[in-house]
């Protein structure tokens, strides 16, 4: 039996709403992470037809004492306010044997008193899409909330057509945001701001905890977290697409998938979010996005630093970017040593691949075959201009003459740097359409490769493909 010990509820009176979710008609469980679940220590049982209603909202384990959060937040730049849970339930934190905590938030439960005008639910499409995007980042080995269970039911939710309403288990080791300080900073309620620093202080930086300095020691490692973040992203090709203060995890995770996307032709200025129409949160945005919202929880915070503190602070966060970036875009290029050279290579394949529209997690993952005494790599051929393409290809393997290493080992190290399977749009919709039908097959299939995105398993060949031409050109819904 899981243990819920639940320090948010206790310590945090005033910062939430107690309530319990309102479970969806005719609920049952459609899938569920079995790695996460045994992370959890939960075995095979818990996801029985008997136990479903732990998933869908109907049972409250023992210990469980559910509750929406309070939160505001900037939104694309704009100051909006409250926001909070409006259709989330954080039932429970479950303190796990090696102990790490974990929340167990349950997405689509129901109205809040957050909800202002939505209706409380999520629809099947978008759980499953936050459900594989989080498993998928995982296993790239981004920070993010996970996701446990994906529950569906006949009960129409009402977006731009009538779809299935389906709720996600999320697991995090912390849901507060940026909004949250945000909050209590607006309402002019700074010993709240305070209090709030010192739970996720006591709780995630232990170390930390009652120190002298601690808030700027804090808030540093938090710029270091999102900057690190941030430049992960950047490297995989992922864009978040509604990147506002309260979908910004105070620990540094991706957090709140919505309208996400994976590069697939690599386009700089890629917007996955279709109401996005000034392209704020563009691919090429996030970096300085992040920063832009760090110096709102600056802001938040500017009661517990000095003005000097926050800004040393900040000053972290174009350095630790570009380190976390340097030093994987190094690892993508299968550079072990660093030279003056490596900007200009990667920037100039980067302008090449922008122009022609190459696809850009295949061409990372071709770039690691490239055997350093051959002139010749079936690279070329992906390219139009291939003079273009030998001019550079020629520095790239007398760059490569400078490492120590063999083919075999810098092909293996490359490959771990550049994966093979990322969640593409079209293969999340293909899931999605066969899931509304009640066949999880090519749901579980997309799953189990995405827990390996830097494999060479033979049997998901097909998921490595790029992608037809009716899924480059997906119009995702922002309704979720
Ligand atoms: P998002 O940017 O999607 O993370 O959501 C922004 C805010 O809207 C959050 O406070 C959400 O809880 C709330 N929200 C989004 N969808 C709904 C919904 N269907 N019902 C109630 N609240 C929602
Ligand atoms: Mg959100």
């Amino acid at each position: 039996m899981p243990h819920f010990e639940n320090s948010y509820f206790n310590q945090l009176p005033g910062f939430y709403t107690a309530l319990p979710p309102t479970p969806l008609k005719g609920a049952r469980l459609l899938y569920h992470s079995e790695p996460l679940a045994k992370e959890l220590g939960l075995d095979d049982s818990w996801f029985s037809p008997e136990q479903q209603g732990v998933w869908s909202g109907d049972i409250l384990l023992e210990g469980m004492q559910p509750l929406a959060q309070v939160y505001s937040g900037h939104q694309f730049g704009v100051w909006a306010g409250q926001l909070g849970d409006g259709r989330g339930i954080l039932l429970g934190e479950q303190k796990l044997t090696d102990g790490r905590s974990m929340d167990w938030h349950l997405k689509g439960a129901g109205l809040t008193p957050y909800s202002r005008m939505g209706d409380g639910r999520a629809v099947l499409r978008s759980v499953i899409r936050e459900f594989l995007a989080s498993e998928a980042l995982h296993h790239l080995g981004i920070p993010t909330t996970r996701a446990l269970t994906i529950t569906t039911s006949d009960q129409p939710v009402f977006r731009e057509q009538p779809e299935r309403g389906a709720m996600l288990l999320r697991v995090a080791e912390s849901h507060v945001r940026f909004g949250h300080f945000e909050h209590f900073y607006y309402r002019q309620q700074p010993e709240q701001v305070q209090q709030l620093a010192d739970y996720v202080i006591e709780k995630h930086w232990p170390s930390l905890s009652g120190q002298p300095g601690r808030y700027q020691q804090w808030f540093t490692d938090v710029v270091e977290r999102t900057a690190r973040l941030i430049a992960h992203w950047q490297t995989v090709g992922f864009a978040h697409g509604v990147m506002n203060t309260d979908n910004m995890s105070i620990l540094g995770l991706t957090i709140d998938y919505g309208p996400f996307g994976f590069l697939d032709d690599y386009q700089p200025g890629y917007i996955c979010n279709h109401s996005d129409h000034q392209g704020r949160y563009a691919y090429d945005n996030q970096p300085a996005v992040g920063l832009w919202n760090l110096h709102r929880l600056a802001q938040a915070l500017s009661g517990l630093m000095t003005i000097e503190q926050l800004e040393t602070a900040l000053a972290a966060y174009e350095p630790a970017l570009m380190a976390a970036y340097g030093q994987q875009m190094r690892a993508k290029l299968g550079f072990f040593t660093e030279d003056n050279r490596d900007n200009s290579l990667l920037t100039d394949l980067l302008s090449l691949m922008a122009k022609e529209g190459r696809d850009y997690t295949q061409t990372f993952r071709m770039l690691s075959d490239v055997a350093q005494h051959e002139a010749y790599s079936p690279l070329r051929d992906e390219f139009i201009d291939r003079q273009a393409f030998d001019g550079w290809y020629q520095r790239y393997r007398q760059r490569l003459q400078n490492e120590n290493v063999s083919d075999s080992e810098r092909q293996q190290s490359m490959k771990l740097a550049n994966p093979r399977i990322i969640l593409r749009n079209y293969l999340a919709q293909q899931a999605i359409e066969r899931a509304q039908e009640d066949d999880i097959s090519v749901l579980a299939r997309l799953h189990q490769a995405l827990r390996d995105p830097y494999g060479d398993a033979p049997e998901f060949a097909d998921l490595a493909r790029l992608p037809p031409d009716w899924g480059k050109h997906l119009e995702i819904s922002c309704s979720s």
